[in-house]
């Protein structure tokens, strides 16, 4: 029988599918068919959901009621805590109305896309950025601005440079603090800098803050909303259970933002995913509102992982790897490997082909940095045990050392 042919719709034509995603599912496959491989692909803590986050569900669960339509925004206990706790981390008052909890931070930050743009409208992303705002961006028809920044200035992009981008078409800017893929987290200067700028131009600036209460060494999370009543009303602040809690796989984010934002997404949201799994809601409400100290555990265990994995990387011949002060990952400089001859007689003309080679041959698995904007780069999670990160990197090092 044959199926009558599909077109898709031409939005989709500059749309690639996600890397991360991409490679972790390569590494599960392989894994599934017996192949012993070490995987720093997954951006997720390796953590289970902390227990009392999951007894609180489940309780819930039995008690009733819960597994049913809840307003669009999010039930309004939900949006309570989130507002109190977002209220006190930037300084400002925001009330649950200018809360929407999404299916995700994704979901958050498409929804804010898909409110904010025309067509031709153009967004600034520093790179080397998360996989998704560049198409997130287009689906939403919007153009987005590549401004790239350097290892030497931690990965924070240049202020003239980013000025220089700006356009008459340009409506915000993205802001991921701490950054995934690079680890860097923006300095208080810097911050304000970036504050200055948004205001002067009377742009908006949208704070991709998932995996703000994951930073290490001394590093402070600095928000760019409590810099000033001016810049906190351009201010759209994205945030999220996901990273923090352990909670991936539970699929909710959500935004804080002026209440006409907030009514235009809830529109979006309600016309095509309506509320977020009122059981995640539930068990969300009960990360925030509950203990905190698994925050803190995980952190502590993140930190350790973090300063094992910069110091097995640095010792390897040719990688140099700043040293991430933030989110789960390291972000080296591979590009001495680029154009390198494996043993089988192959030549690794880019990152992609090196990271295809590492995971095939090397059994292990990397992120190449051009899915992130940055080439002769790649992205190692560190969120997975310490015996994988010593396993993994003696991999990376004995592959890396066969190549001539
Ligand atoms: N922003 C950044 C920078 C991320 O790394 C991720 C997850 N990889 C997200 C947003 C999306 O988070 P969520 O899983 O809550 O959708």
């Amino acid at each position: 029988m044959s199926s009558p042919p599909i077109r898709i719709a031409s939005r989709l034509d500059p749309i690639k599918p996600s890397i991360t995603l991409a490679v972790t599912a390569k590494a599960a496959k392989l894994k599934a068919a017996g192949v012993d491989v070490i995987s720093f692909g997954a951006g997720e803590p390796d953590f289970d959901t902390p227990d009392h986050i999951k007894a609180a569900t489940k309780a819930a669960l039995d008690k009733g009621g819960v597994g049913k339509y809840t307003e669009v925004n999010g039930i309004v206990a939900l949006r309570t805590a989130i507002a109190a706790e977002m209220s006190a981390v930037h300084g400002m008052t925001i009330a649950p109305d200018q809360i929407l909890v999404s299916d995700g931070a994704k979901h958050s930050l498409y929804n804010v896309f898909m409110a904010l743009l025309d067509p031709g409208d153009e967004v600034i992303i520093p790179a080397p950025y998360w996989v998704s705002y560049p198409d997130m961006v287009m689906l939403a028809a919007g153009r987005p601005v590549i401004v790239p920044s350097r290892g030497e200035d931690d990965f924070v992009p240049d202020m003239a440079e980013l000025e220089a981008a700006i356009s008459p078409r340009t409506r915000a800017i993205v802001l991921n603090n701490p950054s995934n893929p690079t680890g860097a987290v923006w300095g208080r200067r810097q911050v304000e800098a970036l504050a200055a700028l948004v205001v002067k131009h009377h742009l908006l600036v949208i704070s991709d803050d998932i995996y703000r209460q994951l930073v290490y060494g001394g590093a402070e999370y600095v928000s760019i909303a409590s810099l000033g009543a001016d810049i906190a009303a351009r201010t759209i602040l994205v945030d999220g259970v996901s990273k923090t809690y352990a909670m991936t796989g539970w699929r909710i984010g959500y935004t804080a933002a002026a209440p006409e934002l907030i009514k235009a997404m809830s529109k979006i949201q309600g016309q095509s995913t309506s509320n977020a799994a009122h059981v995640a809601q539930v068990a969300t409400l009960a990360a925030l509102t509950g203990p905190q100290d698994c925050v803190a555990t995980m952190r502590t265990a993140f930190d350790e992982r973090r300063l094992a994995m910069v110091e097995l990387l640095r010792a390897i011949p040719g990688v140099t790897c700043r040293e991430p002060k933030g989110a789960f990952y390291a972000f080296p400089d591979v590009s001495a490997f680029v154009g390198k001859r494996t043993p089988e007689g192959a030549v690794l003309d880019d990152d992609v082909q090196l990271c295809d080679w590492l995971v095939e041959v090397g059994k292990v698995a990397v992120v190449p940095g051009s899915g992130f904007g940055a080439p002769g780069h790649v992205r190692l999670s560190y969120a997975t045990s310490m015996p994988n990160i010593k396993e993994g990197c003696a991999r990376l090092r004995s592959a890396l050392g066969s190549l001539t």
